[in-house]
């Protein structure tokens, strides 16, 4: 048997043998079950998609509404060829998802990527007990501990009503797939006089289509003037120069993210404010969830995974650098 009893680690990614199916393959594939829309998970090019309900609107806004895509509710499972697949709440962004792989008794399950907060509307992260844990590590480190949301999001607050009383409008760059939708409907429990870039919107109408509930907004073209001062704006990147900013003659610029937990990060930013917000587990929550899973193997990707995986072993978990497997090009089947 190989390091894993169900996944061979290939140039492609997590190969499931026994189904003939990846999970997030970053090279084309025949069958590809997929945790969530982000890039770094779900590629253009693959024959056959499988994920969630409340991805696969997603999946086909970024990758094209001609592919070809399967879903599933959470929970709900699919046997392939032997192998019973389901998809698990990752508490990621809406319809992301761990995915649950079980054959002749043995539980393998993928994290994807997760956090443990309850974002009010991403489906709340769920311990799946397991032998076999592939997690992610994007935050692996002790120096990343959040604070609680709601203390996040009422120092944005604050923020954003010091801006208005300076006669500036308040422009927050965010990740356009999950973050922004978070802050969106957080910041909108306190004032509705928020708006997006199209980019953004774009991904709100396919969240709004399966009834995640995203507030309507006004369109940035169609703030008054008069009013700009008082608008949260949310856009991808840091464009000061952008055609729609003609209409703000004053502005702040912050950032939102889990990077800002550092002061070299924070130092390193182009924005003035910066707000320590993530969408994955910090070192804590990667730590409980470990735990919580029971596993007797954790496999270590995307993120700090030689720092994480020598912890890990440290603790007497028997943990494998996954990426550093993966890159060495070549599936392990000892
Ligand atoms: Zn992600
Ligand atoms: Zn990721």
């Amino acid at each position: 048997m190989g390091l894993s009893s169900l996944l061979e680690f290939t140039e492609h990614g997590i190969y499931v043998p026994r189904g003939d199916f990846y999970i997030d393959p970053n090279k084309k594939v025949k069958h590809a079950v997929i945790t969530h829309a982000h890039s770094d998970h779900a590629i253009s090019g693959h024959q056959n998609y499988l994920c969630t309900h409340l991805s696969k609107p997603i999946l086909k806004l970024r990758l094209g509404s001609k592919i070809k895509i399967q879903s599933l509710d959470y929970a709900e499972s699919l046997n392939i060829n032997g192998v019973k697949v389901s998809f698990h709440p990752a508490g990621h962004i809406p319809g992301s998802a761990q995915v649950r792989l079980e054959y002749k008794g043995n539980i393998v399950v993928i994290s994807g990527d997760y956090k443990l907060e309850n974002d009010g509307l991403a489906d709340p992260f769920e311990i799946i007990k397991c032998h076999e844990y592939v997690t992610e590590s994007t935050f692996a480190l002790p120096v990343y501990q959040w604070q609680k949301q709601d203390i996040i999001y009422k120092e944005i607050y604050d923020w954003w009503q010091y801006n208005q009383s300076q006669k500036k409008a308040s422009i927050i760059n965010s990740y356009p797939l999950g973050k922004s939708q978070r802050l969106i409907h957080a910041m909108h429990q306190y004032s509705s006089n928020i708006s997006c870039h199209s980019s953004i919107e774009a991904t709100n109408q396919s969240y709004r289509s399966i009834d995640v509930p995203i507030p309507t907004l006004i369109d940035i073209m169609d703030i008054p003037k008069r009013d700009a001062h008082k608008y949260l704006i949310l856009t991808p990147t840091i464009i000061s120069q952008a055609y729609w900013m003609q209409n703000f003659p004053g502005f702040e610029i912050a950032e939102a993210s889990g990077w800002m937990a550092t002061k070299n990060r924070r130092h390193k930013s182009s924005s003035n404010r910066q707000f320590t917000l993530s969408d994955h587990a910090d070192w804590n929550a990667l730590n409980t969830t470990i735990n919580a899973t029971g596993a007797e193997k954790v496999f270590v990707t995307h993120g700090f995974c030689f720092e994480f995986s020598e912890y890990l072993k440290e603790k007497g978990i028997q943990a494998y650098n996954l990426d550093s497997i993966l890159k060495s090009n070549k599936s392990i089947a000892d």
